[in-house]
């Protein structure tokens, strides 16, 4: 039985930054989403901690904004001060580095707050070999989220642009228009996040990354 995944909160940081709470939410809709097509599943993951083969093999990571900002809270906010100057020699250097920027020591360095995307990406029976992409060679042992979940997730997230009218948001999703959002994580100039690693900087209420 696949427990029902709880919502991460960190009270005083939304109470700051509005917009993180709304992040929370979406991220908590997203994991259930993943929970409920396991327990309908019945099959057993292959992913675990240090298995990182997909971290490298995916060069297209969809990120949207909203998620964007909750990367840069938690690597400015969150994280120790050795993983952070480790991050962001690795983050300045992002383009010559054959894997995700955020992968450190074969784990996700932001895992609470890694991408819808990543959160999405689960793998039956067994692991990825290095350099495959399982949605490709074997599309049938990758979870597939549930889709009412996922859509109900993109949903709230469309209110942090601005959309609150649910017949709107019901149209960019299910037409897809709500991916337009959504920047490649590897394609991202992830050093201006380095340098304010570097120099130490908080996030504002805006959330700019
Ligand atoms: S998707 Fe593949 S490489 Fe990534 S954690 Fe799961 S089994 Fe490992
Ligand atoms: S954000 Fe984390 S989980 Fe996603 S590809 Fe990068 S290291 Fe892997």
């Amino acid at each position: 039985m696949v427990p029902p995944p709880g919502r991460l909160t960190f009270a005083a940081d939304e109470k700051r930054l509005p917009w993180l709470a709304l992040l929370l939410q979406v991220q908590h809709i997203t994991d259930r989403g993943v929970a409920a097509a396991l327990r309908a599943d019945g099959r057993k993951l292959a992913c675990a901690r240090g298995c990182a083969n997909c971290c490298r093999s995916h060069v297209d990571i969809p990120v949207y904004p909203l998620e964007l900002m909750g990367i840069a809270w938690y690597v400015l906010e969150k994280l120790e001060a050795p993983t952070r100057m480790r991050l962001a020699t690795q983050l300045a250097n992002h383009r010559a580095i054959d894997a995700c920027p955020f992968l450190l020591d074969e784990a996700c360095a932001i895992h609470p707050l890694r991408p819808m995307a990543c959160r999405h990406f689960n793998v039956f029976d067994r692991t990825c070999a290095p350099g495959e992409d399982a949605f490709h060679t074997r599309p049938g042992e990758v979870l597939r989220p549930d889709r009412q979940l996922k859509h109900e997730a993109l949903r709230e997230m469309l209110r942090h642009h601005g959309v609150h009218d649910g017949r709107e948001r019901r149209r960019q999703v299910e037409t897809g228009e709500v991916h337009r959002l959504a920047q490649s994580l590897r394609e991202i100039r992830w050093e201006n996040l380095a340098a304010r690693l570097s120099a130490g900087t908080q996030v504002g209420a805006a959330g700019e990354s």
